[in-house]
């Protein structure tokens, strides 16, 4: 899914699902709490956990064609497309629905999307006024208005804007200039020399000759065309952050007013920029990236107007390519998917139509998802469970032995003030705004953006709304909000395996408990730590902790940084830091927690051979189990913060001392067995 890639501040728990069958999700059977079937017993625990935990699931469970990957998420994902549909088809069977209703809209969106007769017949006719635009164009000062008209499309060849809390003040809302203008996936895809990104690189030219002449053009102009945007992107691609500079929540800040913004690129008239996307009194932005933006005006200087005209096509026809006819469908599934993820077929296209209707329509689907599918019990009892999980994290800080007691003091006070956000919003989003029609499902899908871009927008100089949630309520997913300081739990990721209203707490703890611990955590990683309990950028370390901290989890970035996932391709330690900090301070929290709801009970007796504690460690394994394709497993390296599944679990687990007492048998001559000095304790 290419749309809706406006960067958000927010640190979640997994990259973005890319959905995994289940063959017809049986949504009343009851889900088992912990499957030691899908265990390996011929692989010991000290040897590699992960696969002892899910070693005949990862035999049995081959991945489908039409996946790139095959795991817990996703077979969740899988069983949502199903809840939603039923959703989105009893929509589109009501009877006298009033015209301009949120179920009017569901229905009349996700079916324009189904008449692929209709949109075979159009071809590219609905994009028509869009290419117009850009054949009009005759000057630097032309290319500038048409860039401002994509950007209210949320199309953004320059860079992406958009609105959020000032980071170091927290109560105002200000807007946000991101770098764009690349078509791939990131910028060491431009400049790595391996064999793998070459090929990579030479795939993407054939794909961007083929994309022009899908737009009529003859074979040797095309060819002509995918060099130049080549050229251009690599060019833009230089002056771009690194991923690991985008995490850098002060590097990434610098708020300049129209002045300022003019300084840096004077080629831009930024006055009438802002008045042609509809904001005219915009007076202060946070440029993520100065040097980006700075390359940008040097090449609207030096760069002919016919070839940005060509890069113009070429973003218009790259982001609408998904919902056009087959042709474009297809060869940018090819590249996309094929290429880049390895993927061998193309998902049912109900499946596709019902992603894009879920994000364009997200609350209105999301309101009548959490109706009928999510249980008022299961909210208390996560509310509970956060709460335990908060008396962890709480204990913990305070027994920390690196962090001395000024810094403590600060870092209570933010766990305090963390806000917790569960299920749904207690203030559903208006659709009204909204325009939906039959006629045009590209037209649906950019009319749904500029809807987004104005809502997005307007939030500019209003105060901040507390009940605003970042994800849908029907996500697999969660986050935390450095801005406000808040964790948030979808609906969606509320239910088996992660979380499992019939499964004993040592499950329970394993799996959703880790997954709490975890968002607790990236309040308190390398970039959430430097947020205070207001949401603001400032510093509340004294310089010893904040030098122990340091050093603490420079052990971690060499430990991931020797994580080998396939040949000669190793885990960026930096890139993935504050996920895997939140991974171990997630699951020693999780633990902790668990430990304590057991005081003054009796303890529970060993089910299917393994106690309790054993038990939570495999259901926090078993939760990652993943197969994915190398493609994928090499792109998501690149470009995800996240770590591989497996080493999402063995890098984890062998840091705990608490692994080591739950399985007394981890003994030094075990494979990945790590010694008291090798383990960073950081949360
Ligand atoms: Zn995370």
């Amino acid at each position: 899914m290419k749309r809706f890639i406006v960067p958000i501040i927010t640190l979640t728990l997994l990259a973005g699902c890319s959905g995994n069958i289940n063959k017809n999700a049986d949504t009343e059977k009851k889900y088992p709490p912990l499957d030691i079937k899908n265990m390996d017993p011929t692989v010991r625990p000290g040897d590699d956990f992960f696969t002892y935990a899910n070693g005949n699931w990862l035999k049995n469970n081959p991945i489908p064609a039409d996946k790139n990957a095959r795991d817990a998420f996703d077979e969740l994902f899988e069983k949502n497309r199903h809840d939603i549909k039923e959703i989105i088809e009893e929509a589109a069977a009501t009877q006298g629905v009033q015209a301009g209703s949120n179920t009017e809209k569901i229905g009349t969106f996700f079916n324009s999307g189904m008449d692929s007769l209709s949109i075979e017949q159009k071809g590219t006719a609905p994009l028509k006024p869009f290419f117009d635009k850009i054949d009009a164009i005759r000057n630097i000062s032309d290319i500038q208005s048409v860039v401002a008209f994509f950007q209210t499309y949320q199309i953004s060849p320059f860079f992406y804007l958009f609105s959020n809390q000032d980071s170091k003040n927290s109560t105002s809302v200000i807007a946000q200039c991101y770098q764009s203008g690349t078509g791939l996936p990131e910028r060491d895809y431009y400049f790595n020399t391996d064999e793998a990104t070459k090929k990579i690189r030479e795939k993407y030219l054939i794909h961007l000759t083929k994309m022009f002449e899908l737009l009529n053009e003859d074979p040797s102009s095309a060819q002509k065309n995918a060099n130049t945007i080549m050229r251009m992107e690599t060019q833009l691609a230089k002056a771009s952050f690194s991923n690991v500079e985008n995490q850098d929540p002060q590097k990434t800040y610098n708020k300049v007013n129209l002045e300022g913004l003019s300084k840096l690129t004077p080629d831009i008239n930024w006055r009438s920029y802002f008045t042609e996307v509809g904001y005219p009194g915009l007076s202060e932005i946070n440029v993520f990236q100065p040097g980006f933006m700075k390359e940008l005006g040097n090449m609207l200087k030096t760069v002919p107007v016919d070839d940005w005209k060509t890069f113009l096509r070429w973003h218009l026809i790259n982001a609408t390519a998904p919902f056009l006819s087959k042709a474009f469908v297809d060869q940018n599934f090819d590249f996309y998917n094929r290429t880049l993820r390895g993927q061998e077929k193309m998902e049912p296209r109900w499946k596709l139509v019902l992603d894009v209707t879920s994000n364009s329509l997200g609350e209105a689907i999301g309101q009548l998802y959490v109706n009928k599918y999510f249980p008022p019990v299961a909210k208390q009892r996560m509310t509970d469970l956060v709460l335990n999980l908060k008396k962890s994290l709480k204990l913990r800080i305070e027994n920390l032995s690196w962090m001395g007691p000024e810094t403590k003091k600060e870092a209570l006070a933010k766990l305090e003030k963390m806000g917790v956000k569960v299920g749904y919003p207690d203030k559903w989003r208006d659709y009204s705004g909204l325009a939906v029609s039959s006629q045009s499902y590209v037209i649906n899908v950019l009319n749904s953006n500029v809807f987004e871009f104005k809502y997005t927008m307007d939030k500019i100089g209003n105060p901040v709304d507390p009940t605003e949630w970042g994800m849908t309520p029907q996500t697999v997913n969660a986050y935390y909000n450095p801005n406000r300081n808040e964790i948030v739990f979808p609906a969606g990721i509320l239910q088996p395996p992660f979380f499992n209203m019939d499964a004993d707490d040592a499950i329970n703890y394993g799996a959703i408990g880790m997954v709490i611990g975890h968002e607790m955590t990236h309040g308190f990683d390398n970039t959430g730590r430097q947020f205070d309990k207001d949401g603001n950028l400032r510093d509340w370390w004294t310089k010893e902790d904040s030098k122990a901290f340091e050093d603490h989890t420079a052990m971690l970035i060499d430990q991931y940084n020797h994580y080998e996932v396939l040949d000669s391709t190793f885990v960026n330690g930096k890139l993935t830091l504050g996920e895997n900090i939140a991974d171990l301070g997630g699951s020693t929290v999780a633990y902790n927690a668990y430990k304590l709801s057991l005081e003054g009970q009796e303890t529970p007796k060993p089910i299917d051979g393994f106690t309790n504690f054993q038990r939570f460690f495999l259901s926090y394994a078993q939760i990652w189990r993943t197969n994915m394709r190398d493609e994928e497993l090499r792109r998501r390296v690149k470009v995800d913060e996240h770590s591989p599944a497996k080493i999402r679990i063995n890098g984890v687990v062998y840091n705990m001392p608490e692994f080591y007492d739950a399985f007394p048998d981890v003994k030094p001559e075990n494979k990945l067995f790590r010694q008291v000095e090798q383990r960073p304790v950081i949360w």
